[in-house]
């Protein structure tokens, strides 16, 4: 299908890009990606990949808005506080583009829904807040083999790395299993809000990128921002020998227990 002439205002800016252009803008409107929280990461993930004219957005999250969420998830406003998130968040990204298709999963990410959630998805985005569930979707992409974009942020700090299942360094590489629980439960210190944001967005511009197949992915690389010393960090990341991607016999054969 042709854009349309509103379309082509809309788009104008990225039309202009060779590297999209009109063919990649209809390459664009026929993606679909997956955000796994629409939180600190997935608000600004899911914000610019709605405004990028990515046909459709499944948002999986179970929570409700509460007002300490504000500070740093902007899908979300003060009204909203008490409503499942994500209804707000599309309703949100549907008043920004009203072409969007928001495919709403009220659910938690876990092992035993993951294979059909994944199946109608090109391309996943990790914007959860906790170990369990970043290995929970780092097995099952591994599992499904769907492109994604992991990462994390604390405090002042934030990291992002691509996964392409079977051909990349994988969180397992990097992470063998998770941390111990803490023994008691912890205080959630920050983040500061704009540091999900650009990390949010750079996972945003890889899915972009995978989608239209340009650019340099951030594989086999984990990008390290600390806020707080202004510094960026791209350190090497290789597949580990002996990790559950890069095993005779696949991940099938080696699947682990996540806790
Ligand atoms: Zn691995």
């Amino acid at each position: 299908m042709p854009l349309t002439p509103p379309q082509r205002a809309r788009y104008a800016r990225q039309l202009a890009l060779p590297e999209i252009g009109e063919s990649g803008q209809i390459r664009l409107a026929a993606a679909r990606i997956l955000i796994v929280g629409a939180g600190g990461l997935g608000s600004p993930a899911a914000y610019y990949l709605a405004a990028a004219g990515i046909g459709t957005l499944g948002l999986a999250d179970d929570d409700v808005v509460e007002a300490s969420n504000l500070q740093r998830q902007i899908l979300h406003g003060t009204a909203d506080i008490g409503r499942p998130k994500i209804e707000s968040a599309a309703q949100r990204l549907q008043a920004l583009n009203p072409e969007l298709r928001v495919r709403p999963h009220r659910e938690r990410f876990d092992a035993a829904g993951a294979p059909q959630m994944l199946a109608g998805y090109d391309f996943v985005i990790d914007g959860t807040d906790n170990f369990a569930a970043k290995f929970q979707i780092a097995d099952a992409c591994l599992e499904a083999g769907k492109a994604y974009s992991h990462a994390g942020v604390n405090r002042f700090l934030g990291q992002t790395m691509t996964v392409l299942p079977g051909r990349s360094a994988c969180y397992r590489c990097l992470f063998e299993s998770p941390p111990p629980p803490p023994a008691a439960p912890e205080a959630p210190q920050g983040p500061l809000g704009a540091l999900p944001g650009v990390i949010g967005a750079i996972q945003a511009t890889e899915a972009i990128k995978y989608v239209l197949g340009i650019g340099k992915l951030l594989l086999d690389r984990i990008l390290v921002y600390d806020a707080m010393e202004l510094q960026v960090r791209i350190v090497a990341v290789h597949r580990r020998n002996g990790c559950v991607c890069n095993r005779p016999g696949g991940f099938h054969a080696s699947a682990p227990k996540v806790i």
